[in-house]
């Protein structure tokens, strides 16, 4: 079994083939992946995966290049998410950068700046780190390296991190050889299956294999034996077991021993994937079409879940949490699926709108009731993924006290306010086959999106949608 712990599974260009890429990579033993973020664009793609998909995890952290980006804020956002489980990438590039002095050292300066900032985070949330270093193997006009740079700016830090990983490892240094005594890891990658890459190799028959990660980076560093003449072909984390070839090829050793162990340092750095060990497969679920308002199962009572730990329930909430996640919903209902079943999902999380929301990991609701409904009402705004592009004014009650099943069987009695409470009380509506405009006061209280943003945020702004 593998662990890609490093690859790009936010780019766009994955997206509308996940579950063959995922599905490939299962059939190639690779049944865990780190995504490394590089900036804050593709954070949130990140942590939908990564909710999406067991034995998927993510970094928050900006990539050397986006030095100029850096906003600490990304970092608070994501970090104490659980399915966040390193910093990175950040280090040093030095490559492609300008020969004139006077443009180089602020980019450089820069970069430094943020790499400390980084280490700082790093010890403060005692997570490991995704290191990113790039430059020239030889200092060409005696000035220091990228490497040589770092060495010196993490070695106050050593120690006090949990350690980390030097991803993309393609040099032969004695000095960073030493790192893997402070929790360090070497990530080995495709640049391993390439031609001349004698100091790669030299590094990895010196170091410890106690210090070695797999990783394919892709969409970057495709094998050498999957390349195609006149082609671009992309990696993926499938291709993992060809470095594992590779490795075990520089090593002479057995493939087995050779995975076996790295699979004992990856749960070492990142006990995470401890998850990816146990499951059965990245998701059985799919993303599910959403039923709009005028599909008679939407205005159907749904009944109740009769066993919930039945394969098909199980199945039944997979799809929901993935359509929702996909959806970016704070909630979805079965029958939004075309399923008449008493289980919903909520997912609420902060967002523009609703900036206060609680963040939670994504929970199914069977079987519940509100057993009680304080006299005290609020109106606020609410959509629906059934009535795309409408927004209206619903008084919900502002407290009430729930009852409800979980999906592994636990019976939960609780008392939900405000966000939490609206939402259960939304979905909780599609059970009963009714939808938010059948709760408004007044009909002037619904309106079309576009406006909805214009009253919400002010203004003329102009709208996409
Ligand atoms: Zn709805």
């Amino acid at each position: 079994m593998l662990i890609d712990t490093h690859c790009h599974l936010d780019k766009p260009r994955y997206k509308r083939h996940m579950k063959k890429i995922l599905q490939d990579a299962q059939d190639n033993g690779v049944k865990g992946i780190l995504i490394p973020s590089t900036q804050k664009n593709t954070l949130d793609d990140a942590q939908t995966l990564a909710q999406s998909y067991e034995g998927v995890f993510y970094s928050v952290g900006y990539h050397p290049k986006y030095a100029d980006k850096f906003e600490m804020e990304t970092l608070e956002t994501y970090v104490e998410d659980e399915r966040c489980i390193a910093i990175g990438e950040f280090g040093l590039d030095y490559v492609r950068l300008s020969k004139e002095e006077a443009v180089r050292k602020p980019v450089i300066d820069e970069q430094k700046r943020v790499l400390k900032i980084h280490l700082e985070f790093a010890v403060k949330h005692q997570k490991p780190v995704l290191i990113h270093l790039r430059d020239k193997h030889v200092s060409v006009h005696g000035e220091k390296t990228a490497h040589d740079d770092f060495l010196e700016i993490v070695t106050p830090y050593l120690g006090k991190l949990v350690g980390g990983v030097i991803h993309a490892i393609n040099f032969d240094r004695a000095d960073y050889m030493a790192l893997s005594e402070y929790g360090f890891y070497f990530g080995i990658g495709g640049q391993l299956t390439y031609d001349r890459v004698e100091d790669l190799k030299s590094f990895v028959k010196k170091a410890p294999l106690s210090s070695l990660l797999l990783e394919t980076d892709a969409p970057w560093l495709t094998p050498q034996v999957r390349k195609k003449p006149m082609k671009e072909v992309a990696n993926k984390p499938a291709y993992l077991v060809d470095v594992l070839e590779a490795l075990s090829r520089v090593l002479e050793m057995p493939q087995e021993v050779v995975s076996k162990e790295i699979l004992n340092n990856t749960l070492r750095l990142f006990p995470a994937f401890l998850e990816a060990v146990q499951s059965k497969g990245y998701s059985s679920g799919e993303v599910r079409n959403i039923a709009q308002l005028g599909a008679e199962v939407i205005r159907q009572v749904a009944t109740p879940v009769e066993e919930i730990e039945s394969q098909e329930t199980q199945a039944l909430i997979e799809d929901l949490l993935l359509t929702c996640i996909d959806s970016q919903g704070m909630g979805i209902a079965s029958p939004q699926i075309s399923v008449s079943k008493r289980i919903f999902i909520m997912a609420s999380k902060p967002n523009k709108r609703y900036p206060h929301a609680p963040k939670m990991k994504p929970k199914a609701i069977i079987n519940p009731q509100i057993i009680a409904y304080a006299q005290e009402y609020e109106k606020d705004w609410e959509g629906c993924l059934s009535l795309p592009n409408i927004r209206a004014l619903v008084p919900r009650s502002k407290q009430i006290e729930v009852h409800y099943f979980t999906r592994d069987g636990k019976e939960v009695h609780e008392v939900l306010e405000g966000f939490l409470a609206r939402i259960f009380q939304h979905e909780f509506d599609h059970l009963e086959g009714k939808v938010f405009i059948d709760r408004v006061e007044n009909t002037l209280d619904i309106v079309m999106e576009r406006e909805y943003k214009r009253i919400i945020y002010g203004g003329d702004k102009k709208c996409k949608t």
